[in-house]
């Protein structure tokens, strides 16, 4: 059987372990024989992240801090040289950790900024950036949560975050329509992820989950990842500035 992604090139931002959604989608991607770029964020990770990256055959990987205008004009301009892109995976968000633990109305003004800017308006120069490569039309994703539109306790700064992201990807979705670039959101379940830790008792959240999700279990990376798969690849051909939820059905719960 032909692999799903054979041919396409994705850039995917937001591995910073083995753990990170974004690895699940490049194992993924590259599984339906997907050529790979990755970025990492900065020094921090960058060993780490070349390690992944080697160990994935990517053709490249990156530096880009996404607040960094610089970073993301230096990543086109280089692959512009390449070819053709065919997909581009934004899996990145932030919040200073007391954003996610006191109460929301006392989030400061440079915290709510802080985590629009990284986790929500980063999509719309990422999209600005890399639009242009895609060429022969392509497929731009993002990842969600639950929580830009139920309140999650905790969740707080970063509610609102998705809530802009996930407004981001229909605006997006309407501009970059007529180029053949469809623009999705993944709404994914609680995962066990360094962000993740991030969030005051996490672990209730994972708890309710598998109590209550019609599925009575949590979501595995693979399986969002497989989502991404879906959406990046031509089976998705027909969906675009849509939200699908990943999260073993969690959220058409009432009670
Ligand atoms: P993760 O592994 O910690 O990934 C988050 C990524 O964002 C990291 O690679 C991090 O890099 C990167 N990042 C933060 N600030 C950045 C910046 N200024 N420039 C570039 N990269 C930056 O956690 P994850 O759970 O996989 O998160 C990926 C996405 O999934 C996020 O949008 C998250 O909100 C979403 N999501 C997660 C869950 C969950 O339960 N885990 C559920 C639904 C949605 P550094 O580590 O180097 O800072």
């Amino acid at each position: 059987m032909a692999k799903l992604l054979e041919g396409k090139t994705a850039l995917i931002l937001g591995v910073a372990n083995k753990w990170s959604l974004a690895y699940a989608i490049a194992q993924a991607f590259r599984r339906e024989g997907a050529g790979l770029l990755l970025t990492y964020q900065g020094e921090r990770v960058k060993e780490t992240v070349e390690e992944l990256g080697a160990e994935l055959g990517a053709a490249h990987v990156f530096e880009c801090d996404v607040t960094k205008e610089d970073d993301l004009v230096r990543i086109a301009d280089t692959l512009k040289s390449q070819g053709r892109l065919d997909t581009v995976v934004h899996s990145i968000a932030f919040a200073n950790r007391e954003d996610l633990s006191r109460p929301f109305v006392d989030t400061s003004r440079e915290g709510y900024l802080l985590a629009q800017e990284v986790s929500a308006y980063s999509l719309v120069a990422v999209a600005r950036s890399t639009a242009p490569l895609m060429t022969g039309g392509g497929a731009i994703l993002t990842l969600t949560y639950l929580g830009s539109s139920r309140v999650v306790p905790n969740y707080n700064v970063m509610g609102a975050a998705k809530a802009s992201l996930e407004a981001a990807v229909r605006y997006l979705a309407h501009d970059l329509g007529p180029s053949r670039i469809r623009v999705n959101a993944i709404s994914a379940g609680p995962v066990k992820t360094a962000s993740a830790r991030g969030i005051k008792d996490f672990s209730k959240v994972l708890e309710a989950v598998a109590g209550h999700a019609p599925l009575r279990r949590n979501v595995e990376p693979a399986e969002v990842a497989d989502a991404a798969v879906f959406l990046a690849s031509d089976l998705g051909r027909g969906v675009t500035g849509d939200v699908l939820f990943v999260d073993a059905g969690f959220h058409i719960m009432g009670l």
